[in-house]
This record gives C-alpha cells, sequence and structure tokens, in this order.
C-alpha cells in the first residue's frame, strides 16, 4: 500500500472535521477538497443552501484513502477550468 494516499493530523483543532467521520480512518490529505471549483460536477455529495453557496458538510469523499484516485483523476478537469485560451 502506497504512503502518499493518506495523511493525518490529530493535532488540528478540527480533527475530525466531519461529523460522524472516524477518526481512525480519516484522511486529511485534501483538506479543502480540490475539486469544490468544479461546482455540480464534482461527483460529490453536496447541497446548495438558500443562498446558493456549495456545502460540502456531508462528503467524506476526499477523506477516504480509498478515493484517493477518484480525486486525483478530476485534478484534469480543474486544471482545464484555469488554462489560458
Ligand atoms: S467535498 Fe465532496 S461534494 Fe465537496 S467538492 Fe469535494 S467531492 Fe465535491
Amino acid at each position: 500500500m502506497p504512503h502518499y494516499d493518506f495523511f493525518q493530523n490529530k493535532e488540528c483543532e478540527y480533527f475530525p472535521c466531519h461529523q460522524n467521520a472516524d477518526p481512525e480512518t480519516f484522511s486529511c490529505l485534501f483538506c479543502y477538497c480540490p475539486l469544490y471549483a468544479l461546482g455540480e460536477h464534482c461527483g460529490g455529495n453536496f447541497i446548495y443552501t438558500e443562498n446558493g453557496i456549495k456545502d460540502c458538510s456531508a462528503c467524506l469523499r476526499p477523506h477516504k484513502r480509498e478515493c484517493y484516485a477518484q480525486i486525483t483523476e478530476k485534478l484534469g478537469d480543474v486544471i482545464n477550468l484555469v488554462k489560458k485560451e
């Protein structure tokens, strides 16, 4: 099993920063999800608030080791968002 796909910072004041998360398996590697900017196309479990803000509170996808490849595979979509035309 590789070591680059999982990281924990149990010293963090917010660890684990999602309710109902298992502190033993919770990964901090993608502390802020790199797919947030994909809006409705990130593939995660988000909702939009009444104010139109994307709320990822219920999504544990970036915090699961087994989802590492799913997250990194979609990074190309993020790169396309910021690519110079
Ligand atoms: S945390 Fe989940 S819902 Fe939010 S951007 Fe990442 S994958 Fe999408």
